[in-house]
Protein backbone atom coordinates (compact mmCIF):
# COMPACT_ATOMS: atom_id res chain seq x y z
CA UNK A 1 0.00 0.00 0.00
CA UNK A 2 1.30 3.61 -0.94
CA UNK A 3 1.34 6.35 1.83
CA UNK A 4 -1.29 8.14 0.00
CA UNK A 5 -3.28 4.93 0.87
CA UNK A 6 -2.48 5.34 4.74
CA UNK A 7 -5.55 7.45 6.36
CA UNK A 8 -4.79 10.75 8.19
CA UNK A 9 -4.86 10.88 11.81
CA UNK A 10 -4.31 8.78 14.62
CA UNK A 11 -6.90 6.20 16.57
CA UNK A 12 -6.41 3.72 19.60
CA UNK A 13 -7.33 0.19 18.71
CA UNK A 14 -8.08 -2.69 21.10
CA UNK A 15 -6.36 -5.43 20.30
CA UNK A 16 -8.12 -8.58 19.86
CA UNK A 17 -5.78 -11.02 19.26
CA UNK A 18 -4.92 -12.60 22.21
CA UNK A 19 -7.59 -11.70 26.04
CA UNK A 20 -4.71 -8.89 27.40
CA UNK A 21 -6.74 -6.40 25.19
CA UNK A 22 -4.05 -4.43 24.65
CA UNK A 23 -4.49 -0.66 23.61
CA UNK A 24 -2.44 0.33 20.54
CA UNK A 25 -2.02 4.07 19.72
CA UNK A 26 -1.93 4.34 15.75
CA UNK A 27 -0.75 7.59 14.06
CA UNK A 28 -0.07 8.52 10.88
CA UNK A 29 2.92 10.72 10.82
CA UNK A 30 3.85 11.95 7.38
CA UNK A 31 2.87 8.73 5.89
CA UNK A 32 4.71 7.07 8.48
CA UNK A 33 2.65 4.89 11.23
CA UNK A 34 3.90 5.05 14.89
CA UNK A 35 2.60 2.40 17.17
CA UNK A 36 2.28 2.58 20.88
CA UNK A 37 1.18 0.22 23.26
CA UNK A 38 1.05 -3.20 21.23
CA UNK A 39 3.42 -5.68 23.90
CA UNK A 40 4.10 -8.22 20.42
CA UNK A 41 4.75 -8.71 16.81
CA UNK A 42 1.03 -9.55 16.39
CA UNK A 43 -0.36 -7.21 18.13
CA UNK A 44 1.87 -4.82 15.97
CA UNK A 45 0.07 -6.41 12.66
CA UNK A 46 -3.69 -6.59 13.77
CA UNK A 47 -3.41 -2.81 14.85
CA UNK A 48 -1.70 -1.94 11.53
CA UNK A 49 -3.98 -3.50 9.08
CA UNK A 50 -7.08 -2.43 11.90
CA UNK A 51 -5.70 1.05 10.83
CA UNK A 52 -4.75 0.71 6.98
CA UNK A 53 -7.69 -1.62 5.94
CA UNK A 54 -10.18 -3.29 8.76
CA UNK A 55 -11.90 -6.14 7.86
CA UNK A 56 -14.49 -8.29 9.45
CA UNK A 57 -16.03 -11.77 9.29
CA UNK A 58 -19.52 -11.70 8.22
CA UNK A 59 -22.38 -13.48 9.77
CA UNK A 60 -25.63 -13.25 8.53
CA UNK A 61 -28.57 -15.62 7.30
CA UNK A 62 -29.34 -16.27 3.57
CA UNK A 63 -32.99 -17.53 2.53
CA UNK A 64 -33.77 -21.17 1.97
CA UNK A 65 -36.32 -22.79 -0.97
CA UNK A 66 -37.67 -26.60 0.62
CA UNK A 67 -35.47 -26.51 3.92
CA UNK A 68 -36.69 -27.28 7.05
CA UNK A 69 -36.00 -23.47 8.15
CA UNK A 70 -36.73 -20.71 6.05
CA UNK A 71 -33.10 -19.11 6.83
CA UNK A 72 -29.53 -20.44 7.23
CA UNK A 73 -27.02 -18.77 9.14
CA UNK A 74 -23.93 -18.41 6.91
CA UNK A 75 -20.74 -16.62 7.24
CA UNK A 76 -17.50 -15.65 5.02
CA UNK A 77 -14.98 -17.59 5.44
CA UNK A 78 -12.80 -14.83 5.38
CA UNK A 79 -12.68 -11.59 6.63
CA UNK A 80 -14.01 -8.94 4.41
CA UNK A 81 -12.93 -5.39 4.24
CA UNK A 82 -15.17 -3.27 5.90
CA UNK A 83 -15.82 -0.66 3.31
CA UNK A 84 -17.65 -3.58 1.21
CA UNK A 85 -19.59 -5.50 4.15
CA UNK A 86 -22.79 -3.74 2.64
CA UNK A 87 -22.41 -4.50 -0.69
CA UNK A 88 -21.75 -7.94 0.46
CA UNK A 89 -25.28 -8.08 2.55
CA UNK A 90 -26.66 -6.70 -0.17
CA UNK A 91 -25.67 -10.12 -2.32
CA UNK A 92 -26.22 -12.06 0.31
CA UNK A 93 -30.15 -10.54 0.38
CA UNK A 94 -30.53 -11.62 -2.96
CA UNK A 95 -29.85 -14.91 -2.46
CA UNK A 96 -31.66 -17.93 -2.28
CA UNK A 97 -30.39 -21.24 -1.50
CA UNK A 98 -31.72 -24.63 -1.51
CA UNK A 99 -31.89 -27.26 0.81
CA UNK A 100 -30.38 -29.30 1.83
CA UNK A 101 -27.31 -27.99 2.96
CA UNK A 102 -24.41 -29.02 4.36
CA UNK A 103 -22.74 -26.75 7.24
CA UNK A 104 -19.43 -25.69 4.99
CA UNK A 105 -21.03 -25.69 1.95
CA UNK A 106 -19.98 -22.40 0.01
CA UNK A 107 -23.36 -20.70 -1.11
CA UNK A 108 -21.57 -17.65 -2.51
CA UNK A 109 -18.74 -18.63 -4.66
CA UNK A 110 -16.13 -15.55 -4.33
CA UNK A 111 -18.66 -12.76 -3.44
CA UNK A 112 -17.99 -9.29 -5.18
CA UNK A 113 -14.95 -10.95 -6.44
CA UNK A 114 -13.53 -10.63 -3.49
CA UNK A 115 -11.88 -14.16 -3.56
CA UNK A 116 -13.90 -14.87 -0.06
CA UNK A 117 -16.52 -17.16 -0.04
CA UNK A 118 -20.12 -16.92 2.11
CA UNK A 119 -20.78 -20.77 3.61
CA UNK A 120 -23.27 -22.35 5.50
CA UNK A 121 -22.57 -22.32 9.52
CA UNK A 122 -24.83 -25.33 9.67
CA UNK A 123 -26.55 -28.33 8.42
CA UNK A 124 -30.32 -27.97 6.80
CA UNK A 125 -32.35 -30.47 5.85
CA UNK A 126 -35.40 -30.67 3.12
CA UNK A 127 -38.61 -30.25 4.32
CA UNK A 128 -41.23 -33.31 4.36
CA UNK A 129 -45.05 -32.88 5.09
S1 LIG B 1 -0.55 -6.67 21.52
FE1 LIG B 1 0.05 -8.83 21.77
S2 LIG B 1 -0.20 -9.19 23.98
FE2 LIG B 1 -1.34 -7.31 23.52
S3 LIG B 1 -3.46 -8.01 23.10
FE3 LIG B 1 -2.39 -7.93 21.12
S4 LIG B 1 -1.64 -10.00 20.82
FE4 LIG B 1 -2.13 -9.82 22.99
Amino acid sequence: MSESEIPEGSKGIRCIVCPTGCLVHVENINGELILEGHTCKRGEEYAREEFIAPKRILTTTIRVENGFLPLIPVRSDRPIPKDRLRDTLKEIAQTVANAPIKMGDILIENVLGLEINIIASRDLITYSK
